[in-house]
């Protein structure tokens, strides 16, 4: 047997065999090195010269790709944390591109003097949430990070058993907690913790008492937990902090949606928490950010702690959160922030654009009808609660594979499978997205003789 290893070329033979002029000759010899070296595996097929140098080339240009894309999400979960939860008002947008040069951030226009970063977001958010004062930091868990860090300190936190959550992407409160150099203590059970569990747990060590929103699964049956009214009164009567982390934080009530009731922002402050912490792109609708609101001593200590300066927020985040948020206060949320417009369609107006997709799939000769879903909104917020939608289904010999082709399509269409048939739950697509997601999906499933695939 001859030594398959002896008779794949040399990386010179192959360089030659790519004539292309590429400028970039360092990177070509790279990439041939590393095809030869897949090559001398055992087992795999010789190739000649060119067949190896054009795989070179491949791999360069497959690395040049971008990976951060645009998407249409047809998942039908309306906040996918892997697809970038809430999608960008336009007036954010338009905030983003006017603040992505030399901006007043830091700057006091009145004053001619060094401003507030914290400022621009802060007051709005006061205003629309009730509370006195507002920090951002650069995500929920470095709000949650910052507000046990500075409240508590290395001090004792009480939290309840059933509310010590795993967000998701590894965010655990009691490491959370733990990392913030407090001290996990937990009272109650998992399923019932009362006011007295708090009372009995306070001693001189204590800092805090945290309240953590069970933001992806419920608790149901013989359940009780203490309401934030009495909590706050304990806290202030025993001299420690309430802090409330809320996740999503909605600031409208998703109940008129069809949604269960999720505890709204202006509720948990009104409630007395000293401070609550809430994302920036959940239910909000905004960017990546994690906002702290409440009293107004409480957030002057997160503002002036050294903490802040690594958890701050850029300019790009905080000109998005003010045209996110200056929305709530116009009233103009629902209309102009997608979360809210993608929340609000009645399944009505899905069905008849469920329909018109299909027409044009059919047309194009993908065999698609129209399904009722049920549509989740994902990001940390209502779990088990579905709202009902319509998709396109379509018909494809092997639905993986579709699921798979429709990914590789131009932009990617992310969809679903139900009983072995691709959905694409418009739930979760702008109507705007319809024709590029028509487009796409002939693109992607209809090969260049007309034949679906
Ligand atoms: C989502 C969530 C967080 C973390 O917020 P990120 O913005 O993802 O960092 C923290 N706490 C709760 C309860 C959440 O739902």
């Amino acid at each position: 047997m001859t030594d398959p290893r002896r008779r794949v070329p040399s990386v010179d033979a192959v360089l030659r065999a790519s004539p292309e002029d590429l400028s970039d000759r360092r990177r070509l010899t790279t990439a041939v090195r590393e095809v030869l070296a897949a090559a001398r595996t055992a087992g795999s097929e010789i190739l000649d010269a060119a067949a190896y140098a054009k795989l070179a080339r491949d791999r360069i240009a497959k690395g040049d790709a971008p990976t951060l894309r645009r998407v249409i999400n047809a998942t039908g979960v309306v906040l996918h944390t892997n697809l970038g939860r809430a999608p960008l008002s336009d007036a954010a947008l338009v905030a983003i591109r006017d603040a992505s040069g030399t901006v007043s951030v830091e700057y006091d226009l009145e004053r001619g003097a060094r401003g507030e970063r914290h400022g621009h977001a802060a007051r709005l958010i006061a205003e629309v949430t009730g509370a006195e004062d507002a920090v951002v930091a650069n995500n929920g868990a470095a709000a949650v990070l910052l507000a046990l860090a500075v409240l508590a300190g290395k001090r004792e936190v009480i939290v309840a058993r059933g509310e010590l959550v795993e967000i998701g992407g590894g965010f655990r409160i009691p490491d959370v907690l733990t990392r913030s150099g407090a001290k996990l203590v937990e009272v109650g059970t998992t399923n019932r913790t009362y006011v007295r569990d708090y009372a009995n747990a306070i001693t001189e060590k204590t800092g805090a008492i945290l309240r953590v929103h069970a933001s992806n699964f419920t608790l149901r049956g013989f359940v009780a937990k203490a309401a934030s009214p009495d909590l706050s009164t304990l806290a202030r009567e025993r001299g420690v902090a309430f802090i409330h982390d809320l996740g999503s934080g909605t600031l409208l009530d998703t109940a008129r949606f069809g949604l269960g009731r999720e505890e709204t922002v202006q509720e948990a402050i009104r409630d007395g928490a000293d401070v609550v912490t809430f994302s920036g792109d959940k239910l909000l609708g905004g960017p990546q950010a994690g906002i702290v609101a409440g009293r107004a001593e409480a957030i002057a200590k997160l503002r002036t702690h050294p903490l802040m300066r690594a958890l701050r927020p850029d300019k790009l985040t905080i000109a998005a959160l003010v045209a996110t948020v200056a929305a709530y206060r116009d009233g103009t949320a629902l209309e102009t922030l997608p979360v809210w417009r993608l929340i609000a369609e009645t399944p009505a107006r899905l069905a008849k654009r469920a329909k018109v997709l299909a027409a044009r799939l059919e047309a194009a000769g993908i065999p698609a009808a129209v399904v009722e879903t049920r549509s989740t909104v994902g990001g940390g917020s209502l779990p088990e609660e579905t709202q009902p939608s319509r998709g396109v289904a379509l018909s494809a010999s092997s639905a993986a594979r579709a699921v798979g082709a429709l990914r590789r399509a131009d932009p990617p269409v992310i969809s679903r499978i139900i009983d072995d048939r691709v959905v694409l739950d418009l739930r979760s697509v702008l109507p705007e997205q319809d024709e590029p997601l028509v487009a796409a999906v002939i693109g992607a499933l209809v090969d260049r003789s007309g034949r679906t695939s």
